[in-house]
């Protein structure tokens, strides 16, 4: 039996008032999802906890099976999807260029996106010139579309604050170590090192002669996601025996992927249901080879939660439905195991980025059997099987349920990993010559 993973990512929400109190996705006519909820098992899962609001990336990584006290920071995981190096004894911050308005000795986000091109900004970026503080090298590499990655080599930490604010109506943020760092020496440095750079690129960029002639002017550089490689890394095939491969069009995922060591695929750019359509195909042409494993992700339901329009998120996981509804799913899943779940909330009502309620998860497979459930949404679910999940528990469900789950009590491994033991993974006894 092989696993597929289908990731819909924002896909719950909260009840919108134009959609007569439902969710986007109880709104929506999803009739081929509700027709694999009746045919599996079901559930809510809250990926970190109750309530908490998690980031993509926080939330996919305990979904593969992974502590967050491991995670080593989004910036690396951006780093390592655009193709750059990061040594070990380096932190890499996401830099963004934003155009800010200096009030009262403060500087306040006034567009995050204003039209520059390509070469001016290539040209700012050389404003920022590398340099040496107290044994800590510091050098900002552009790379496009305004995001940029800071560089610290030497004794610096990652365990420091973020200085994009990420909400609206807030200043740049000073940045800070971490009350948890362990060598919070070298935190208060970094963090001091990275705020001397904010201030010294406001000055070389908004007087600029690019800058100068314009309305608004990229004149800052905000950070967030301070990033270091980790210095050991349990792999995923190694954790849980099975090779895995990502199908997904983020950047960020394709870090993940690097880190975890799932074989990263692509496919050419297109529109969301088709994106989705083709992406699952592929999955499936590599599960009925060498894989055991497959997660392919979508975000059309989360971008489509940021505008703010339940009823074009509605409209979207509408398309979703009909795209999973041409695909040979139900007959694949007889023989193996399909998940279709979702990383956070993104709520279309309200202030919030991603929001902390429970997304649905459903299982279908060999295994599986059905619960009594008929739709799949955020409430429906609640009286399935599965139950109120965490996003720790998918792993250890999907071993499960694919007959490769350890006997808990027997210890094959050193490691006291959870997959059962396996062939590619233990060391038999060799006997005497
Ligand atoms: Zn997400």
């Amino acid at each position: 039996m092989k696993a597929l993973v289908i990731l819909l990512d924002g896909l719950a929400d909260r009840p919108a008032p134009e959609l007569g109190n439902k969710t986007p996705l109880q709104a929506a006519q999803t009739s081929f999802l509700n027709s694999l909820a009746k045919k599996g098992i079901n559930g809510l899962m809250f990926t970190l906890s109750p309530g908490l609001a998690p980031s993509t990336e926080l939330a996919h990584f305990t979904l593969l099976g992974y502590d967050l006290e491991d995670f080593p920071g989004r910036g690396l995981l951006e780093a390592w999807g655009e193709g750059f190096e990061v040594d070990q004894d380096e932190v890499v911050i996401r830099g963004s260029f934003v155009s800010v308005a200096k009030e009262s000795c403060q500087f306040f986000i006034k567009k995050r996106v204003p039209t520059f091109e390509e070469e001016e900004l290539v040209e700012l970026s050389n404003a920022l010139k590398p340099y040496e503080k107290d044994g800590i090298a510091l050098k900002f590499i552009y790379n496009s579309q305004r995001q940029g990655l800071l560089y610290l080599k030497g004794k610096v930490s990652s365990e420091i604050t973020d200085s994009d604010p990420f909400f609206p109506n807030l200043p740049v943020l000073k940045v800070k170590p971490l009350v948890k760092a362990k060598d919070s020496l070298s935190a208060r440095r970094t963090a001091q090192m990275v705020n001397e750079f904010l201030t010294s690129s406001y000055k070389s960029l908004s007087t600029h002669p690019i800058n100068l002639k314009r309305k608004d002017p990229l004149n800052f550089i905000v950070t967030k996601w301070a990033a270091k490689v980790p210095s050991s890394f349990v792999k995923f095939p190694d954790k849980f025996g099975l090779k895995g491969a990502m199908i997904a069009s983020s950047k960020m995922l394709n870090g993940l992927s690097q880190l975890v060591g799932l074989d990263f695929f692509q496919i050419k750019k297109k529109p969301a249901s088709a994106d989705l359509y083709s992406k699952i195909k592929l999955a499936l042409k590599k599960l009925e080879k060498n894989y055991d494993f497959a997660f392919v992700h979508t975000k059309a339901p989360d971008e489509a939660a940021h505008l703010k329009d339940p009823k074009k998120k509605k409209e979207v996981i509408e398309e979703i439905d009909k795209a999973l509804a041409q695909l040979p799913l139900k007959r694949w899943s007889q023989q193996n195991l399909l998940v279709i779940t979702s990383d956070h909330a993104t709520a279309s009502r309200g202030e919030l980025i991603h929001s902390g309620e429970p997304v649905p998860i459903l299982m279908v497979g060999k295994m599986t059997g059905a619960d009594k459930v008929t739709s799949f949404d955020e409430f429906v679910c609640a009286s399935g099987l599965l139950g109120h999940l965490r996003g720790k528990d998918l792993m250890p469900l999907i071993l499960n349920y694919l007959d490769r789950i350890n006997y808990a009590g027997a210890t094959p491994y050193p490691d006291q990993k959870i997959c059962r033991p396996d062939l590619n993974l233990i060391e038999p006894l060799k006997a005497q010559k």
